[in-house]
């Protein structure tokens, strides 16, 4: 080998060297210059092997690196197609980058031809929705997609055909590009139209609520153009609520859905009828030409609503009154204008119901005179200003008095003595009637407690004060402070009483009768009652309602239904009891026909607790029957 073969070792410094010394003539050590290159090819060799296991290292982690790149964008594509939203990246000039099958599902677009770099306009073109949609409102949902600027954050939400509601969201991306993330709202927009719907609609109704008609009422003030004359009607029902009690809460619902549809069958497009809640409902007539034409309306709901109801082949019978109040449409006001209709109504139902009445400043006053009352109420609850008088009964048999009903009366210290019908309905209404009904049978039990053993008191006890359920425990705790035996006290209640939730009355009767006390029906004949409330419930005495007496000698009917209670009562075996008793002639045909009891001016009207022992020692009863 001569030394110019060896070209990459001749420049290493030991072989130049050698071979600088032999070519000045130094001699050549041939040995040591094959140990030389020999060297030099190994270390060349070990050079190129190290250089291709690099290669080879190399060319392996590469491959490792590919086989995650494929990994991570199968995960990635995998990951976007099993989103619950659309998902598209657009690039800065709106083509398209990648998209997920859910985007195309929204869309209706065939995957494949969500393809990379197609414009987001021509993408939206092949969208179902839009090939649906007649030329207009194509423009218009592309427009409103396609506004821009695209690099600011937006949410736009779409109604598409059918229902459907889409909502898009468009976030900027860094470095350019955008991306729209697409959600189909359409279950939960309606879910939360329902939500809305509900809290201002009667679920059993389906009509307007409260709510819905004081929006309206703002709304109606509000828009100041012209001058709208509007009339709202305040509306109840006649006998609802025996209906309900009676024939029981599912006929009550079905009649006040035939009620809403009458209701709404008798209205103009325009007018709003709403269910105030319970058997109230409004009614709002728009544009009320004149009072006339309001009076028209209210004729013509009264008879709609008075026409039987024909529900579970029953038919049913009730009645309607209306209060209103003819307002122009910039005076409503949803709190006053309601109230001043209300107070309209209140005065229809005093008038004899089934008619109406429109608001005027009478009823105003009435209506705060009202709300007075309440309050007064309230205080003289707390002041101690209630007194008990007592009017006597009389056995028809002995003519002599055997007990005394206690009547109420409200020493009110301007006023003087009110009367219980100006203000216990009022209690009943605010559920006064249960502090004031505890207090006057404790008065009431501590002044018979000072009567002869043989006297008897009646208290009278509302239908409210059966609703808690306590009422046995009350007359327990009255009788036993006041020391007084159970078998002296009577209980007088009325039929709406027992209409109203009869098996937790009868519960609550029985108790009371396990206490000796003795349970009357008062005012017999006066309300929707059923005869078998006589028969399966423990009474132990019937007052015929005064009503019935009044009319006794004059009217031949009066004098049926009263033979025919004396009747029923004998059959029973129970006491009866005629109160109102006013002349000599009511009192001959009562004792003739059999009545145990009698009760009236005729003897005494109801007289001051300190009154009562003159009355028993005076006899009265033997007075008038030897007069
Ligand atoms: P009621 O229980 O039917 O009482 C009989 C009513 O008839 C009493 O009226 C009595 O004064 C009146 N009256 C008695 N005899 C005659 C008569 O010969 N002719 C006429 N025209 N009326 C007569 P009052 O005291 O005004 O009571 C009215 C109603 O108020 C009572 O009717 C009763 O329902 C209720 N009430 C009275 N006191 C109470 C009470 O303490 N609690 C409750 N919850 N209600 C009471
Ligand atoms: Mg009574
Ligand atoms: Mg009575």
């Amino acid at each position: 080998m001569t030394p110019s073969d060896v070209s990459t070792p001749v420049k290493s410094g030991l072989l130049a060297r050698q071979l600088r010394k032999s070519s000045k003539g130094d001699g050549l050590d041939v040995g040591r210059l094959l140990e030389m290159v020999d060297q030099a090819y190994g270390e060349l060799d070990l050079e190129r092997r190290r250089s291709e296991r690099a290669n080879r290292l190399m060319a392996s982690e590469l491959e490792a690196a590919m086989a995650e790149s494929a990994l991570q964008s199968l995960r990635f594509k995998l990951a976007l197609d099993n989103m619950q939203d659309g998902l598209a990246m657009y690039d800065g000039d709106g083509r398209l980058v990648v998209a997920n099958r859910r985007f195309a599902e929204i869309y209706e677009i065939a995957i494949e031809d969500c393809r990379t770099g197609t414009p987001i306009a021509d993408l939206l073109d092949l969208s179902a929705e839009l090939r649906r949609r007649p030329k207009r409102s194509r423009d218009d949902l592309r427009r409103e997609h396609l506004r821009g600027p695209w690099s600011t954050a937006t949410v736009f939400e779409q109604e598409w055909n059918e229902g459907r509601r889409i909502r898009v969201s468009r976030n900027p991306i860094q470095g350019g590009g955008f991306l729209e993330t697409v959600v189909d709202r359409t279950d939960s927009y309606k879910a939360e139209r329902y939500i809305l719907h509900l809290a201002r609609h009667d679920p059993l109704t389906d009509l307007p609520n409260r709510i819905f008609m004081r929006e309206r009422m703002e709304d109606l003030a509000r828009d100041r153009r012209g001058d709208t004359r509007c009339a709202v009607l305040c509306l109840d029902l006649d006998r609802f609520k025996d209906v309900n009690d009676v024939l029981g809460h599912g006929v009550g619902d079905k009649l006040l859905i035939d009620v809403a549809g009458r209701l709404a069958k008798n209205v103009r497009e325009s007018d709003l009828v709403v269910r105030l809640g319970g058997d109230e409902f409004a009614v709002i007539q728009h544009s009320a030409g004149s009072k006339r034409d309001v009076g028209i309306l209210c004729d013509r709901l009264i008879a709609a609503l008075s026409e039987p109801f024909h529900i579970d082949d029953q038919v049913i019978r009730i009645g309607s009154s209306i209060g209103v109040r003819f307002v122009s449409a910039r005076d409503l006001d949803p709190d006053v204008t309601l109230n001043e209709a209300d107070a309209a109504l209140y005065a229809a139902k005093a008038a004899g119901r089934g008619t109406w009445k429109a608001f005027n400043a009478q009823m105003g006053r009435d209506l705060s005179r009202r709300r007075e009352l309440e309050q007064d109420l309230r205080t003289a609850i707390d002041r101690d200003q209630f007194v008990m008088h007592y009017q006597p009964q009389i056995d028809t048999r002995t003519q002599r008095i055997y007990g005394f009903e206690a009547l109420v009366r409200w020493n009110h210290p301007h006023r003087g003595l009110v009367a219980p019908d100006e203000f216990i309905p009022v209690c009943e209404e605010t559920g006064l009637i249960n502090r004031l009904g505890e207090v006057l049978l404790r008065k009431a039990c501590t002044d018979a407690a000072s009567w002869p053993d043989d006297i008897t008191l009646a208290v009278n006890v509302s239908a409210v004060q059966f609703r808690f359920g306590n009422l046995p425990q009350i007359i327990s705790a009255a009788l036993s402070s006041a020391n007084l035996a159970g078998s002296r006290l009577e209980l007088e209640i009325t039929e709406g009483v027992v209409v109203e939730k009869p098996r937790n009355v009868l519960r609550q009767l029985r108790a009371i009768k396990k206490l000796g006390v003795k349970i009357s029906l008062d005012d017999f004949g006066n309300g929707y009652s059923s005869l078998s409330y006589v028969r399966n419930l423990p009474f132990d005495r019937v007052k015929i309602d005064r009503s019935f007496i009044k009319d006794l000698e004059s009217q031949k009917e009066c004098l049926a239904i009263v033979r025919a209670v004396a009747g029923m009562c004998g059959g029973l075996g129970i006491q009866c009891t005629a109160e109102g008793v006013e002349n000599e002639e009511q009192l001959r045909i009562l004792n003739s026909e059999s009545f145990n009891s009698v009760q009236g001016f005729l003897f005494s009207p109801a007289v001051p607790a300190d009154e009562v022992m003159t009355l028993i020692s005076s006899g009265i009863g033997v007075q008038v029957r030897a007069a």
